[in-house]
């Protein structure tokens, strides 16, 4: 199919790895000092790592390419552990990817049954766009509850 991945430029790149480390999908690795997407299946295109690469190396491009692959992301990333399972999640909220975000939160009940996976944020966002209608500055309370019920955070916002 075709559709939108990364190109990194091999003589521009200078190794710096700033791309490996902020690519959420863990899509890019250094080999040999320069920094090449493992595999088309994990780069979901949004081109986030454009912003961490000092040298404009890294474009978008259009081109044949395999269809990202959410589940294989997610087998991908478990072992780092939960902090980056929590934190691709986050990135494809951010990017309102909702058909991979709902993927990825069903990849981790079936697989990863510990993990408290946040997955009602659009409330919130609800009761910030009622109040702003509402025209009145109705007080609203952020209250995150663990899967038992215990309270985790709670902030007004
Ligand atoms: S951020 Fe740019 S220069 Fe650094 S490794 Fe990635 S592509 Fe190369």
């Amino acid at each position: 199919m075709k559709r939108t991945v990364i190109k990194i430029d091999e003589n521009l790149c200078n190794g710096c790895g700033n791309c490996v480390s902020g690519c959420h999908e863990r899509a890019l690795q250094l080999i040999n000092g320069k920094a090449v997407m493992i595999s088309e299946l994990y780069c979901d295109g949004l081109g986030v790592c454009i912003g961490d690469c000092p040298v404009g190396a890294i474009e978008l491009i259009e081109k044949e390419a395999e269809p990202y692959d959410e589940q294989a992301v997610m087998e991908r990333i478990s072992p780092k552990g939960e902090n980056v399972i929590l934190a691709h999640l986050k990135h494809l909220k951010h990017h309102n990817q909702e058909v991979l975000l709902n993927e990825g939160i069903e990849w981790c009940r079936k697989n990863r049954p510990e993990m408290e996976v946040p997955c009602c944020g659009g409330l919130l966002q609800l009761a910030l766009k009622a109040r702003e209608d509402a025209k009145v500055n109705i007080p609203v309370k952020l209250i995150k509850l663990s899967v038992q019920g215990d309270i985790i955070e709670q902030e007004w916002i």
